[in-house]
């Protein structure tokens, strides 16, 4: 974040005021490229007249939570359809992709058994496994997840416990080699003989008063052993036992269920056909599928309504824009961003003709920014726009790439993936946990911020210039470096490889 102190503000102004006067060129906002009026429309629609808390209202208590895969996804599929449908959306359709394996969530049930007897709260893990049928007991013993080598080592003596992550020292590795390391640290237990595993939090604690959290450990990973997300409260007084030299002993019985192969899912896709380049194609989009904890309506139902409310105001205005807006509500976000890596993929060879995308996904918040995905030549071309929001609320414009959730595909495509980034301090509590539920959502934040939605998608695809033709990949390459996503996208093998072949390459020769 970019913190302005008062007296650089001014002079910051001032030298920009210099920099516009002198520059003929300067980007136009919606004052000067003749798309305020149709703005103002959508802004009245969006504003006065809002369906999104309705839609989110729905999506929350009557189609409920919608694992991915699931019957309820399914379900939320043709619910996504019958709203497009019904507020006028052109060439609604399910687009079908492959999860690699579907999963149910079961009973979780743990006890504390010694120094002293009481239940304890915990939820799996989602694709995790199980403990026998009728449960299994053990000692607790700590894992350090700093330095998993280590732990890895002397793997043997979790044969039998239930392994207790903790954080310890200094990290040995970053915190992303580290998370990808979790996954063979996870396989070796499980080979060991460890009973289940207290780390759905990555070592540090679930946050918010008796909460867990679930949610998957790794991109479309899935393991035998049982890993549980154990409240706070409950995971510190294990420590302090552990801490004072006694031994807690537990009872876990963790029941959940894979498929044995794929199962099906679907993004739910509708469009607003351009009236001059209908070829050309802005998508605005959101993640369907939720957790299983609650309801799911911060995580996304809040981004899913947004979408839909944003149709919604649009078409109602009865503006048409110059290039198409393509709706899409995104389904295996949860599992590793699936749904629109599957939709880039479907879409090879639309992609040129690809504006970039418009994703929320931060939670129940107001908006505070437009993150780019990495298009830092489009920055000054955007902030008229933004700056036009002002009388509605401040907005800021970055080039940073938001890389977990749907904008990192269309990011790694090369085109803007932009994030609307949102103020959202609750969103730890409520993310995948049993406090993600419609109470958290306030009507008229969503209406904001789907009337933001709105006003963003119609002006990209309606200002008379086009706003984005995808980067070479070259430069997405350079790109995700310099923004240092070349790591996480390395470490869970995520890296394409023509990149890899770009950056041999760009190595010197000799
Ligand atoms: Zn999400």
């Amino acid at each position: 974040m970019r913190k302005f102190f008062g007296g650089i503000a001014v002079i910051s102004l001032v030298a920009a005021l210099a920099v516009r006067a002198e520059d003929k060129t300067a980007a136009k906002g919606p004052d000067e490229d003749g798309t305020k009026p149709a703005l103002v429309k959508i802004a009245g629609e969006g504003m006065l007249d809002s369906h999104a808390f309705q839609y989110l209202t729905e999506l929350s208590d009557d189609v409920g939570a919608r694992v991915t895969g699931s019957p309820q996804a399914q379900k939320a599929v043709e619910w996504g359809q019958a709203k497009m449908r019904t507020m006028g959306l052109e060439n609604v359709h399910a687009e079908k992709w492959q999860l690699w394996r579907g999963w149910t969530r079961g009973t979780a049930q743990a006890e504390l058994l010694t120094p002293i007897r009481r239940p304890l709260h915990v939820d799996a893990m989602g694709w995790t496994g199980s403990t026998p049928a009728g449960g299994a007991e053990g000692d607790v013993v700590e894992v350090n997840m700093f330095d998993l080598d280590d732990e890895m080592k002397n793997i043997s003596r979790l044969s039998g416990k239930v392994a207790l992550v903790v954080t310890r020292g200094e990290p040995k590795k970053s915190l992303i080699q580290l998370f990808a390391q979790f996954g063979d640290f996870l396989r070796a237990a499980g080979k060991a003989g460890a009973i289940a595993v207290i780390g759905g939090q990555g070592g540090g604690k679930a946050e918010g008063m008796s909460l867990t959290h679930t949610g998957i450990l790794g991109f479309d990973a899935d393991f035998a052993m049982p890993v549980v997300s154990m409240s706070a409260e409950d995971q510190s007084q294990l420590e302090r036992y552990i801490g004072r030299g006694l031994t807690a002993k537990v009872r876990f019985s963790i029941q959940n269920a894979f498929t044995n192969g794929p199962v099906e899912s679907a993004n739910v896709v509708g469009e607003i056909r351009g009236r001059e380049n209908p070829e050309q194609v802005l998508v605005v989009g959101g993640h369907l599928d939720s957790w299983d904890l609650s309801e799911g309506a911060t995580d996304n139902g809040m981004g899913s309504t947004c979408v839909l409310g944003a149709a919604d105001a649009i078409v109602r205005s009865g503006m048409k824009p110059r290039r198409t807006i393509r709706f899409v509500l995104f389904t295996g976000e949860e599992q590793g961003i699936d749904g629109s890596f599957a939709y880039v993929k479907q879409h090879q060879a639309e992609m040129a003709n690809h504006l970039g995308s418009l994703i929320l996904d931060n939670g129940q918040g107001p908006v505070r920014a437009f993150q780019l995905g990495g298009r830092d030549d489009l920055v000054e071309t955007f902030k008229p726009f933004a700056a036009a929001l002002a009388e509605i609320r401040e907005v800021k414009v970055d080039d940073k790439v938001e890389d977990g959730t749907d904008t990192l595909p269309f990011s790694m495509a090369g085109l803007p993936g932009i994030n609307m980034d949102q103020d959202s301090p609750d969103y730890k509590y409520t993310h995948h946990s049993a406090a993600d539920a419609l109470e958290a959502v306030r009507p008229d934040v969503l209406a904001q911020d789907a009337t933001l939605m709105a006003l963003a998608a119609y002006w990209i695809a309606d200002r008379p210039e086009r706003f984005a033709t995808p980067w070479p990949a070259e430069k997405t390459v350079k790109m995700l470096t310099a923004q240092h996503e070349d790591a996480m996208l390395k470490a869970f093998g995520l890296w394409p490889k023509a990149f890899a072949d770009i950056e041999k390459k760009d190595l010197p020769s000799n």
